[in-house]
């Protein structure tokens, strides 16, 4: 047997020994879980610091206090969503119990992406350990001091048969995926997405794909441009535009293009001072290949603020291009770095062809203080999520599902979502041996007559 197949074969003998099946169990983990990253806040601001030169303020609220309230927040309803349900009985089933039980996959792999490396390979760790399940997880291989420090820790706090960390690169993790797995939730980019896709087809394995795309803002002249311009360049250069859920690129009037650079110069120079490059506050690209892949971006439009680059450092200044044409590469995929693209329409009708045209984004941002525009785009428009006059946001919400749609995902999760994920809702019926009720169900046995179908 293959060290992949054992690896495999060991967890998957851990869930049949049943440990993970009491609640009890499944609480205790969590808690250790939680105290894994409290106890450790500074070692994982240190190596998430070291991989992306992130600040701690960025660190603590979006990877290491997100995942402990995503971790206090399952906690607090485990047992109400983990007890089995019994729904409305009719006639039929009078005598009859009828139960949904929460049952557990399995052995589910992991995998997640750099971007944020320690929030995407702890949240749905956490949906799967609440559901009753064996973990193998799998961090980005591209942040290296996070992966490392996540393989150090996880055995110290949790049950070493059942929770096992894998770190590996493409060739590692191309053979771990020929293994069979009862679930496969996968964070990452929609080519290694469909890759993860066929490897599960052999098997027919459950997955969840939170993938990327362009996620659009559109800003109409009703909107508060003070705000909009503040929500939108924060939610573009937290983690120098490496989220999934950044704002991609603005569709707006030459006029409100006008207004928001205006606005945007100001706020940027607020924000990051003179010389951006020395502000603490903005990351760097996680590596060469990114950087080289980015620059390329800013020639395809005009550059209306920043542009500055910095090999030696992966620096690139928060951009913002303007009077971009859609042709231009910058509009063809996921931009995932500090470059903020507009691109002119005259109106609501014009966005919602132009994001018709494209594959499905995970978010949609549309700042606008008229109701009406505001529920064509959303009606006429598919995504994984919608936040009107903000960005981002969406994914604190413990009871928004998180998510994307087409190209940009399969499944979703936070809050109940991640324990409703991890498990396979098994329909029960139970009957008895009540003399009444198998009289009254008797006529389903042969010999069939017409009589019988009247009844
Ligand atoms: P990626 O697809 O390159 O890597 C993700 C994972 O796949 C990593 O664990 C990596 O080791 C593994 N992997 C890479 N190449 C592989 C291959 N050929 N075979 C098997 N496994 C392979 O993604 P990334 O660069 O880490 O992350 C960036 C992408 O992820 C962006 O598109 C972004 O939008 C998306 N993303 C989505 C979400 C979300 O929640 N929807 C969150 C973060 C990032």
């Amino acid at each position: 047997m293959s060290n992949f197949a054992e690896l495999v074969q060991s967890t998957r003998e851990a869930f049949y020994s049943g440990k993970t099946r009491p609640l009890e169990f499944r609480i205790k983990q969590l808690q250790a879980l939680k105290r894994m990253l409290e106890e450790n806040r500074h070692e994982f601001h240190a190596a998430l610091n070291a991989d992306l030169r992130r600040s701690k303020f960025e660190n603590y609220i979006l990877e290491i206090d997100y995942t402990i309230n995503e971790i206090i927040h399952l906690l607090r309803h485990l047992k109400e969503w983990a007890a089995p349900e019994r729904p409305t009985k009719t006639f039929v089933n009078a005598l009859d119990e009828i139960v949904i039980y929460k049952e557990p996959y399995g052995v589910t792999l992991i995998m997640g992406a750099w971007n944020y490396p320690l929030q995407l390979s702890i949240a749905p760790m956490i949906g799967a350990i609440a559901g009753g399940n064996c973990v193998i997880l799998k961090p980005s291989e591209v942040s290296v001091a996070t992966a490392k420090l996540i393989n150090e820790l996880i055995p110290k706090y949790l049950d070493n048969e059942c929770y096992k960390v894998f770190c590996g690169g493409t060739n590692e993790t191309t053979e771990l995926l020929k293994q069979r797995f009862d679930y496969i939730f996968f964070t990452g980019s929609t080519t290694v997405g469909r890759i993860v896709r066929e490897a599960s087809n052999k098997f027919l394995t459950p997955v969840t794909l939170e993938l990327g795309g362009k996620s659009p803002v559109y800003i109409d002249n009703t909107a508060d441009l003070t705000v909009t311009v503040k929500r939108v360049l924060w939610g573009k250069f937290i983690n120098v535009g490496q989220t999934c859920i950044a704002p991609d690129y603005i569709l707006c009037t030459p006029e409100v293009q006008n207004a928001f650079v205006k606005e945007a110069k100001k706020i940027m120079k607020e924000w990051y001072g003179e010389n951006p490059q020395e502000s603490q506050d903005l990351c760097r690209i996680v590596s060469d290949k990114h950087y080289q892949r980015l620059t390329a971006f800013l020639s395809n439009g005009e550059v209306a603020i920043g542009g500055q680059v910095d090999p030696a450092d992966k620096y690139i200044s928060p951009t913002i291009l303007i009077n971009v044409r859609p042709s231009e590469p910058v509009m063809k995929e996921e931009i995932f770095g500090p470059i903020l693209p507009i691109v002119s329409v005259s109106n609501a009708y014009e966005a919602i062809k132009f994001i018709n045209e494209r594959e499905k984004p995970l978010a949609l941002y549309i700042f606008s203080t008229t109701l009406e525009d505001v529920n064509l785009i959303l009606q006429n428009t598919s995504s994984g999520n919608v936040v009107v006059n903000d960005t981002i946001l969406h994914m604190t919400v413990d009871t928004l599902p998180f998510g994307g749609v087409g190209l940009s995902g399969i499944g979703a999760y936070h809050g109940k979502l991640s324990f409703d994920t991890f498990v396979h809702p098994k329909g029960c019926l139970i009957k008895n041996f009540n003399i009444i009720g198998e009289t009254l169900a008797s006529a389903r046995y042969p010999p069939y007559s017409e009589k019988k179908l009247k009844v």
